[in-house]
């Protein structure tokens, strides 16, 4: 068996981050994403190999025992964390060992938020991460590619009633594949779905890494213009890679402060949007107190007062 903890790693989005695998030996999933940077595997309903709780539980305390000044504790899996059926159990046993000022994340698919035993298994974590990459049956379906039972109804309503119940912070993660689910309908259809949940931030990207099958990434600018989309929201897009070409462009101090109304940046983007010029209105106008600093879910963010 492969380990079940891994790191401390350096994530841009949620700092340093000791890693928990609830699938180490091999992908478990019931989606079979187009993007996915695991191999390609048929969605499957449960999991047919199920990690010791027991040895499970004394792995990650005794690795957070050796790394306690991390920043989260990400639980994640090779394939989907939620099918781990002692999800729950597993939460309530190490949360008291859980050093203060670290947080407990979760990355997930969101299809079985509805669920809840699900439910009472999320809610003891800190942060809740999950991927929404079409609200439109079609869309989901093409990049998704989801075990035949869950259906994107279900799954939205139980995203939805979950977030009605939860107290700590939503994140959503949204990953637009070229010509499959970047249609303009689809993204306005996610945007409108996220404003109505109390979602803390939107993790915006595009394929990054070697997909599991034949899934391009559209560009920076693409991305950027359907960012525009999720107006209101703290929108976080991917940082700089050497195959994307930043934008750079240049605005003045009233356009600046007029995009940044609209769409909060992130302190990691600005470089890839704004040349060097509106980088230095940018620090004139925090100066001046225009423009404030944001801390959302781990990430700064430049903003206006709300
Ligand atoms: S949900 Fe995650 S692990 Fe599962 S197929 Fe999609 S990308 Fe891969």
């Amino acid at each position: 068996m492969k380990n079940i903890v891994f790191g401390p790693v350096i994530s841009r989005r949620f700092g340093l981050s000791l890693g928990v695998d609830l699938s180490p030996s091999f992908k478990q999933c019931n989606f079979d994403c187009l993007y996915c940077e695991l191999e390609g595997k048929k969605a499957q309903a449960k999991m047919t190999e199920i990690l010791d709780l027991q040895i499970l539980i004394e792995s990650v305390l005794q690795s957070l025992r050796k790394n306690p000044k991390i920043d989260v504790l990400t639980i994640t899996a090779n394939g989907e964390p939620t099918l781990y059926p002692y999800l729950f159990e597993f939460m309530e046993a190490i949360k008291p060992y859980v050093p203060k000022g670290v947080s407990t994340l979760i990355l997930s698919n969101g299809s079985r938020f509805g669920e809840e035993k699900i439910q009472r298994a999320l809610c003891l974590f800190d942060i809740v991460k999950f991927s929404l990459d079409g609200a439109l049956e079609k869309n989901f379906l093409r990049v998704d590619r989801p075990y035949r039972e869950i259906l994107l109804e279900n799954l939205l309503r139980g995203i939805e009633d979950f977030a009605r119940i939860y107290k700590g912070k939503l994140v959503a993660e949204v990953l637009i594949v070229e010509g499959v689910n970047d249609a303009i309908e689809n993204i306005k259809s996610i945007a409108k779905f996220l404003k109505r949940i109390a979602i803390s931030r939107v993790d915006l990207g595009t394929v990054d890494r070697p997909p599991a099958y034949k899934a391009a990434a559209i560009d920076y600018q693409k991305l950027a213009d359907i960012a525009k989309e999720f107006d209101g929201m703290y929108v976080n897009l991917p940082h700089r890679k050497k195959d994307m070409s930043a934008i750079g462009a240049a605005y003045s101090a009233e356009d600046v402060m007029e995009f940044i109304a609209r769409r909060p940046v992130s302190v990691l983007e600005a470089p890839i949007l704004f040349d060097k010029k509106t980088l230095n209105i940018i620090e004139e106008l925090l100066k001046e107190k225009k423009l404030f600093l944001k801390k959302v879910v781990n990430l700064e963010f430049y903003t206006i007062k709300r």
